[in-house]
């Protein structure tokens, strides 16, 4: 039965309420990050849908992912660095788009510094690997799946078969390089993408390659049999919390400073009573 929420922001935290949306149809890594780094925070993105604005290092980051995109689409002789520059126009007409600047707040000033770092992503990108020599098997891959009773969903940014034959799943990150104390975190996602291809396409990748293209590195891991079962085993679990706290209608909030730092929805937060970290 659709659930109708009920309650009065401001005084609904640790109140059960009753949602009006139903729950979402999949579970996707960047999802399911969500979820584990604060329940309330999936509630807010993925149960109300609540958007959040972009950031500039959102859009940047989907401004590069486009470009290299629409590269991979082309037949790999043609993969150049000339080509790469040529969805850079196109890029800004798809990408930043309307709504975008306004969240931004987009100026000339904004628009060229973003413009200057994507060509140094492209310089550098083209010094990790040539990718007229790349065995590509797919780019933007959609992939859903149910691994035992948990639906999956996600979107790879591009799959590779190696000099061995082997899959090998590659994800840009345009953001800073990770601590690799936390590598397990790191590879979270892109291994729950292993779950993925295992189940759908029948076949297991073997290694993961994180391309940190803003600093020109590349971290890759191993994927293993241990890995996928433990990966698809915490995505079942989450599910199951998942589908117990919507209909509980109660997500718990969980701040902490490393969750709530870059969270879109503090002030919701605040407004309900959850003491969010001020920094
Ligand atoms: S602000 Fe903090 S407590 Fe609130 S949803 Fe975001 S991560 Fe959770």
């Amino acid at each position: 039965m659709p659930k109708v929420r009920e309650h009065v922001r401001g005084v609904s935290y640790g109140w059960p309420m009753t949602f009006e949306q139903p729950l979402p149809k999949s579970l996707s890594p960047s999802r399911l990050s969500d979820f584990q780094a604060c329940p309330r925070r999936y509630q807010h993105a993925s149960v109300e849908r609540i958007a959040q604005p972009a950031s500039y290092a959102s859009a940047k980051g989907r401004f590069v992912h486009f470009v290299f995109e629409k590269l991979y689409l082309l037949p790999a002789p043609d993969r150049t660095i000339e080509r790469a520059r040529d969805y850079v126009a196109p890029a800004i007409d798809e990408i930043l788009t309307d709504d975008v600047r306004k969240d931004l707040a987009m100026d000339d000033a904004m628009l060229q510094r973003m413009l200057g770092e994507t060509e140094e992503i492209i310089t550098r990108y083209f010094q990790m690997e040539d990718p007229r020599t790349v065995n590509s098997e797919g780019v933007e891959l959609r992939l859903g799946v149910t691994v035992g009773a948990t639906p999956l969903f996600g979107i790879l940014d591009r799959l590779d078969r190696d000099a061995d034959g082997n899959l090998v799943i590659v994800d840009y990150k345009t953001g800073g390089l990770p601590n690799r104390n936390y590598d397990s975190q790191t590879f979270a996602n892109a291994e729950l993408y292993a779950v993925l291809c295992q189940e759908k396409l029948g076949e297991t990748p073997t290694k993961i390659r994180l391309l940190y293209v803003a600093q020109g590195e590349a971290l890759e891991r191993d994927v293993t049999d241990v890995v996928i079962r433990a990966r698809a085993s915490a995505a079942s679990g989450a599910w199951e919390r998942i589908k117990r706290y919507y209909d509980d209608g109660d997500f718990p909030a969980t701040p902490s400073s490393n969750a709530c730092r870059f969270c879109s929805y503090k002030d919701l937060c605040r407004a309900d009573g959850v003491p969010v970290p001020m920094r």
